[in-house]
Parts: C-alpha cells; structure tokens; sequence
C-alpha cells in the first residue's frame, strides 16, 4: 500500500498488556486513494472469470494452511485468545475458502424462465449477477480472521474489489491476510486493508458500493444511518443475546457441556454465545450441578500452547467493564454468584468463568448483550415461559433448544423470533456454509452464507428477450374501446374466478 499515514496507533497484547507494534490510522483522504485505486482494479478482476477468481482463493486456502503458526500467533497475540479458539478460526476460514470457491459458479450463474405474465406470456427471461463494483468490509476484534476478513471471501469471489477496515483492536490478522492474498497472485489494490478506527470506517461507508458490517448494534445503527446519504445498500451483522433452553427431557450432560462450551469459548465474545439459561424446574438442579462442576475444572490464562487452558483474555478494555456491570447489578438485585465473579489481577485483561443463578428480566445480564464469560441460569415452569422469555429481548440472533424429542424441539424453534435455531447444538449452524446466517430484530439485516451471501454483492439484471412477435401488441397505442373490452373481460377471466 503507497498510502502514507499521517498518524498511528498502537496494538495491544491483552493477555500482556504489551504493546506489540503500531499500525497506520488512515485518514478520509487515505481511504479516498485507495477506493481510486481499487475502482481501477475491479473491471479486470471482474472480467477474470469465476474459475481464475477460485484459483486464487484455493490458492490463499493452501496458504493458510502451510502457515498456520503465523496465524495462530498473530490472532493469539491481537486478541488474547486461547490458541484452540484461534484454531477454530482457521477451520472455519479454510472451510470458507473451499466453499466459495466451490459454489460461486452455481449461485452467480445466469437464472433462465420463459414468462407467464399475460402481457409478456413466452417471453425469454434471463436474470444474471454482475459484481457491484466496490465492496467496504467493516469488522470487529472478536473473530480478526473469520468474522472480519471471512465475508470478504464472497464479495471477491463475486468479482469485486473490496476494502477491509478490520478493528482497531486487532488489525494486525488483516494485515497478514493481505500479505497472503498478494502472494497468492490477487491483483494489486482488488484487496486492501484500512486500518483505523470509527472515522476510517466512516469514510470507507462513504466511497464503497456496499458495506457489509458486523460490530455493536449501536455502530451498526450509525453506519446504516451514514450510508443512508448515498442511498449505498448494506447488511448488518450485530449483536445478540442468545437463549438456550433445557427441556426436562434433554440429554443433561450435553446440554451442560454445549452450555458451558457455547457460553465461555473465545471468553464469551462470540456474538452467537449462549448468554442465557432456561432450564425447566424438574431438571434445574442436575442441570446447575453439572454445570457447575464443568465451570470450576476450566483453566484460565494467557494462550499458551494447544490445549494448555480453556478459557482466554478479554481481547477490549472497555468489555471487562460491561461484564463487571452486568454481574454487580445482578447481584445488587438478588442473583447469587455460584462460580466467579470476578476480574483477575493483572497482568493483561481476565474474567473469571462465572455462574450466575436467581436471576431475572430486571438484570442486565439477561436482556443486555454481556460479551463475556458468564452464565446466567434462570428456572422456568415449562417450556411456553422459556419461549416467551427467550422472545423477551430486543435482539433475535440465534437460540438452542435442548430434548430429546425432535419434533417437539423443531417445533419450539419455529417459536423462538431469531435467525438459527439449533436443536441439541449451539453455534454449529454457522459452519454450514449453504445456510444463510444473519439475526432478527436489533440483531441484524440481511444475512451472510448461501445463496443470498455473495449475491447480495451483486447487481441483479433481469434481460427479457422478445423473438417471433407482431408489429403492435394489443396493449400498444392506439387505444380503441373494442380492444379495452376484451382486455377487461380477459382480465376479469382470469382473475375474477
Ligand atoms: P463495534 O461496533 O465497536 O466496532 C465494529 C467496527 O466498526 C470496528 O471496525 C470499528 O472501528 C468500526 N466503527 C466504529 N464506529 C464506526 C462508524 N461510525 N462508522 C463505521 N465504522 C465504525 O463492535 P466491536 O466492539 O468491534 O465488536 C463486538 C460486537 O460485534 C458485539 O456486539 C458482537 O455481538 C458483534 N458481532 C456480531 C457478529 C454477527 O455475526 N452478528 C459477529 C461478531 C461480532
């Protein structure tokens, strides 16, 4: 990148507290250059073709896979997270890869119909996908790889250039990414990264085609509210709150262990992190035990190596404030802390895995996202209370349901108001690529994977083909009231039955 940054800013070890280096904070005039740059690329890349587009990518798969130490460093290192959670970001970006370069072709291929509309009835009707042109990506510091540079992998493999503004917590997985799509033989400037912080996001929504964010509701607000003004179109990818309810028939010990695994990998900074507990009363108590028992054998620390501790730091300052909040306010009001409770002295950023019980909707841990590594278990009557707790949020991310009847299962799912719902499972769903993944309510707009996920980086084009057909069509001028009857009584034929 020739950009040259006036200003820098530095990138913390949260699990150190060390810095561990300083990365450009790119000005409005910086990301102007680069959308330049990147708008003279995309027509070649464009025009490449979606087999030369997947030889990249495959390609940046292999990469990925012969430097994994390099990865799994730098994420650990920008984010504090243990080395298996960083692990789980290379599977799933491999997979991501794999899939795109595998399925593009079928979901960007041209779609063919002939027309029944009466007026254009035989007609030959193509609807095809042309890439948008620019494409801004915008991330947060929780997943640096998967969930900031993950929905760029469509956008490219559509046939744009795209712009990634990675966190200002954790840019440095970006900049590596960069570096590996370079050598991967990606034209220059089809890929850039913007690094900064909220005001280089601003200016990226301001010269891009599209913007595909995921971050806080509140900033998603403001970027849909900023690209508003160039009517530029977006999908929203947010926060959430995520329920799970235990039925008094489930599997106790997977449910526990999904629980206390959904609940406190990566820390709980997941945005599909189980959150809250719902436990129907026969089976609250053997649920909690085991729960319990499963939070106090985890181990806790800096990322050292595979397997070496479950649970890792909290990768941003500011989230140990929010989680200290949401756990003293429960206590204020009642709640009791069975596990946990509390931040670790330093060095670096650590929460304790924590249990919380006798808990209610008038505490923020339970309609306020904590991001955290906390477990809040509240008893319920039966399942109609959890469903119509579960419902009581202002997001509708995704949810799980725990029996061991199947139908009664999928028909809570169909219940619960989000955009997943897994059934004896938590967060998998996001793996299946052919899905589409994206929230309800304050959760989200749009969605990512399947069909959906790379065509929503498209401009749609319908092309209506007339061949044989007569000098005037009935509906054509000039109007006479012979032809106006017949049209009416077709009309009413047709539709009046
Ligand atoms: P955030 O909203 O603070 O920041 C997200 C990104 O937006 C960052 O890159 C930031 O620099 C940028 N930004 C900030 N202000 C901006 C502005 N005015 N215009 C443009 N960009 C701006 O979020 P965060 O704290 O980095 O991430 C945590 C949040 O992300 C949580 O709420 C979590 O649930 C959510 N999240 C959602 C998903 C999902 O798929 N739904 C996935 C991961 C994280």
């Amino acid at each position: 990148m020739t950009t040259v940054a006036t200003r820098a800013r530095p990138v913390e070890d949260p699990a150190t507290g060390h810095v561990l280096r300083e990365v450009a904070d790119l000005s409005a005039d910086d990301v102007a250059a680069i959308a330049a740059r990147a708008r003279a690329a995309q027509p070649g890349w464009g025009a490449a073709g979606i087999a030369a587009r997947a030889t990249v990518m495959t390609r940046a798969r292999r990469w990925l896979m012969a430097n994994t130490d390099g990865f799994l460093e730098t994420i650990c290192a920008e984010t504090g997270k243990t080395r298996d959670d960083a692990q789980l970001e290379l599977t799933v970006q491999a997979q991501s890869f794999a899939f795109w370069a595998g399925h593009a072709k079928r979901y960007l291929a041209d779609e063919r119909t002939r027309s029944r509309s009466p007026i254009a009835f035989g007609r030959r009707v193509i609807v095809r996908y042309e890439p948008i042109g620019l494409v801004g990506v915008i991330g947060p510091w929780n997943y640096p790889l998967v969930n900031a540079f993950g929905d760029c992998v469509p956008a490219l493999m559509a046939g744009n250039a795209v712009i990634l503004k990675p966190s200002e917590v954790t840019p440095l997985t970006a900049l590596l990414v960069e570096e590996m799509l370079s050598d991967c033989g990606l034209p220059a400037d089809i890929f850039t990264v913007a690094t900064g912080a909220g005001p280089t996001g601003e200016a990226v929504v301001d010269k891009v085609d599209y913007v595909m964010f995921t971050g806080s509701t509140r900033t998603g607000r403001a970027v849909m509210q900023r690209a508003a003004a160039s009517m530029t179109p977006v999908s929203l990818e947010m926060g959430g709150k995520d329920p799970m309810i235990v039925c008094a028939d489930a599997d106790l010990d997977r449910a526990a262990n999904t629980a206390v695994f959904s609940g406190l990998c990566n820390s709980g900074q997941v945005c599909i992190s189980i959150e809250r507990i719902y436990v129907e009363a026969p089976v609250y108590q053997e649920f909690l035990a085991k729960v319990t028992a499963k939070v106090q054998s985890l181990r806790q620390g800096p990322p050292a190596g595979a397997g070496a501790v479950e649970v890792g730091a909290i990768t941003y300052a500011p989230q140990l404030e929010i989680i200290e909040r949401h756990v003293e306010d429960a206590r204020k009001k009642g709640a009791s802390v069975l596990v946990g409770g509390s931040r670790l002295n330093g060095p670096g950023r650590f929460y304790e895995p924590t249990v919380l019980v006798d808990v209610d909707h008038a505490m923020s841990c339970m309609t306020e996202e904590t991001f955290g590594p906390t477990l809040p278990i509240m008893r319920v009557g039966d399942v109609s209370e959890a469903i119509e707790l579960a419902n009581d949020s202002q997001y509708g991310l995704q949810a799980s349901v725990f029996t061991r009847d199947l139908e009664k299962g999928e028909a809570i799912a169909r219940k619960l108001q989000c955009g997943a719902v897994c059934v004896n499972d938590a967060q998998v769903n996001f793996t299946v690529f052919d899905a589409p993944m994206g929230g309800w309510k304050s959760s989200g707009l749009g969605s990512r994977h399947g069909a959906s996920g790379i065509r929503k980086y498209c401009r749609t084009q319908t092309v209506l083909l007339t061949g044989l057909a007569p000098k005037r069509d009935l509906h054509q001028f000039p109007y006479s009231a012979l032809r106006s009857r017949l049209i009416g009584t077709a009309v009413r034929r047709l539709y009046g039955r």
